[in-house]
């Protein structure tokens, strides 16, 4: 592909417009939620779709589950404009309803294509919707905090923050999880392997 990283990231969200994908979604959102961030970013960050704020501002992570992962981004000595952070579904599903398989399944190629062009160390799946989109046989509760190397791509599962935000136990486990990515990011680094 040519062009600036952004610029092919630009295209990728053009064309989820043209090829009207989920009309249906697309019909009752504000608008198309398609990622925010670094196209040079080492970590990609990958929640499930947008919700009531996102849509509004047109920016994934923007309500309270986004203040949290501002927060842990924070604690580990980054910023969101040194990551890119993105959703499965790009438009919000009625009533924070769970994203269908199907709506899951259509949007899954443009977020290939937004990897392919970021080409991140580490893809942070976020709650067990994005986990299981790539690594359908996991289970979140049993790999999270555990980098898991798949088809030459490095994953590594976390729980969602918005699951975690009100949940005393899994919000620290969350938070010490969080605090392995760094350790990875210097392991992939060093070594190639994790
Ligand atoms: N939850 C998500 O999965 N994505 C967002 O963008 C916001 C909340």
């Amino acid at each position: 592909m040519a062009g600036t990283k952004q610029k092919q990231l630009d295209d990728i969200k053009q064309q989820i417009s043209t090829d009207d994908v989920t009309p249906e979604l697309a019909a009752q959102a504000t608008q198309l939620v398609f990622g925010d961030g670094n196209p040079d970013a080492e970590i990609v960050f990958i929640g499930e779709a947008p919700g009531k704020n996102e849509d509004l501002q047109g920016k994934p992570f923007v309500g309270a589950a986004g203040q949290f992962l501002n927060d842990m981004l924070d604690m580990i000595g980054l910023k969101r404009a040194d990551v890119y952070i993105t959703n499965i579904v790009k438009y919000r599903p009625p009533n924070n309803r769970d994203p269908l398989p199907e709506e899951k399944q259509v949007f899954l190629p443009y977020l290939e294509s937004q990897l392919e062009v970021i080409q991140p160390l580490v893809v942070v799946t976020l709650g067990r919707h994005s986990l299981n989109c790539f690594l359908p046989d996991l289970q979140i509760s049993r790999v999270h905090g555990q980098p898991k190397r798949y088809k030459g791509r490095i994953y590594l599962p976390l729980f969602h923050p918005a699951a975690a935000l009100y949940n005393g136990s899994m919000r620290q486990t969350l938070i010490d999880d969080f605090a392995t990515i760094p350790i990875v990011i210097e392991k992939i680094k060093s070594t190639e392997r994790v």
